[in-house]
């Protein structure tokens, strides 16, 4: 199957008389016959739901889609992408561990690595994603246990080299984890170019309706964890009757204990209801990604013609710095974000921003309606100028996030909007 069919098709298959949309299995816990067959299913011995904090038919099916489309072999649904990208590293590090992430990602990610992270004694450090491999080796220490990016920096946009950061990262036996909300496995499959795991915040494009918060944990299941580096992934689990993960769980290691150890402990599982709405979003994913990258590309090549604007970031504009990775790594489309800066700094932005019509000033983004926010006083405000800049973002810079609507009904709308300063 074709990834658009791939969208319609994978994680839910009806048999004879069964319903022909994904059911909603609204319940926390399944019957068994016996106390036998549920003690089996306590020691993973046998497979099936026992209890909705950890599995729920609705929400496999989902995570059986999106693994497909990431090619990967298993996935985890999380309430969040941010629960994802915390599950994602605490699978791998505990406290005297150390990662290594490219500086230019979400906010929040940035937040939950420098802050949150570092009070459980993992340390982070940040690089610059477009320093020289040399440099960037540098960084890695006898602790360093995994490498951090995202494919479309939200908000810089910014490519991520994924084979550079998948050599070195395989290079000194650590796995290469990929954010991959913005792309999209419609626009990029990171897995193809070597990454080991791929996270989403699904409340984005996946979902795209703003209907659902909701992240997800794809497992490619080439990271061989049987090293030394990794020893809870090779040693008895206490809080699991001795389950060794490589051993038992052979490829499907890591994916197998985020679930059965952390997402236990952790309890950040979506709901059915949840899942289901996600599900709806997935069906039409590859549709509307087309759309968003298209009218994305004909507005970034307005505001890159507009001579109260000083600069636009999109990495298919041919004087994008990015341009030529996008060419790479975005072959159907950059996607639908832009970010740019008008002349007057931030004053300018938000007068433009609050005269906007059509588009909605909200703490959003990959949405089907179009959409605008002003990083530095909401999303990113907690990061110091420094931090700013490393990720990206400057006092003045606007996201818009361009929907689904008539291209020349968003264009006009951001016409009026600059006419105003
Ligand atoms: C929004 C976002 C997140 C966080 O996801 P939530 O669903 O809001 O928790 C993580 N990474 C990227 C790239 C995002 O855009």
């Amino acid at each position: 199957m074709r990834i658009e069919t791939k969208c319609l098709h994978e994680g839910y298959h009806p048999q004879n008389g069964e319903p022909r949309a994904l059911p909603i299995y609204q319940s926390t816990t399944y019957t068994y016959d016996s106390t036998e067959h549920i003690g089996k299913l306590f020691d993973l011995t046998a497979e099936g739901h026992f209890y909705s904090r950890i599995s729920n038919p609705t929400v496999c099916a989902v995570e059986d889609k999106i693994a497909a489309l990431e090619g990967g072999i298993g996935a985890l649904c999380t309430t969040s992408g941010q629960a994802a990208s915390l599950i994602s590293i605490l699978n791998i590090l505990k406290a005297g561990d150390h990662f290594i992430s490219v500086s230019k990602i979400y906010g929040g990610t940035i937040n939950l690595f420098a802050v949150t992270l570092k009070k459980l004694g993992i340390e982070c450090t940040f690089v610059d994603p477009d320093a020289p491999e040399e440099e960037i080796q540098k960084q890695f220490r006898p602790n360093t246990k995994a490498v951090f990016g995202e494919t479309i920096a939200n908000p810089a946009l910014s490519v991520l080299d994924i084979e550079k950061f998948a050599r070195l990262a395989h290079k000194n036996q650590v796995p290469l984890i990929v954010d991959n909300t913005f792309a999209t496995p419609i626009l990029c499959r990171p897995i193809e170019y070597g990454a080991d795991i791929v996270i989403h915040s699904t409340t984005k494009y996946m979902d795209g309706h703003a209907v659902q918060l909701g992240g997800i944990i794809v497992d490619s299941g080439n990271f061989n964890w049987n090293n030394e580096k990794y020893p809870e992934f090779n040693e008895p689990d206490e809080s699991y009757h001795g389950v060794i993960y490589t051993k038992d769980f052979g490829k499907s290691a890591y994916i197998t204990k985020a679930r059965v150890q952390l997402m236990r402990d952790i309890g950040a599982y979506p709901s059915a209801h949840a899942a289901f709405l996600l599900n709806l979003g997935l069906e039409t994913l590859a549709v509307r990604m087309e759309r968003h990258c298209s009218n994305a590309q004909k507005v970034a090549e307005y505001l890159n013609s507009v001579a109260k604007v000083e600069n636009v970031n999109y990495p298919g504009l041919k004087n994008d710095p990015y341009y030529n990775l996008a060419q790479k790594y975005l072959p159907r489309g950059c996607s639908g974000v832009i970010s740019f800066t008008i002349k007057g700094g931030r004053e300018s932005a938000i007068k433009f921003m609050d005269g906007l019509q059509l588009a909605s000033n909200v703490v959003h983004v990959a949405d089907i309606r179009t959409c605008v926010l002003h990083p530095a006083s909401s999303t990113h405000r907690q990061l110091t100028d420094e931090q700013l800049i490393a990720a990206g973002i400057t006092p003045g810079l606007i996201r818009l996030s361009v929907g689904l609507e008539h291209i020349d009904d968003i264009l006009e709308d951001l016409e009026q909007g600059l006419a105003r300063i």
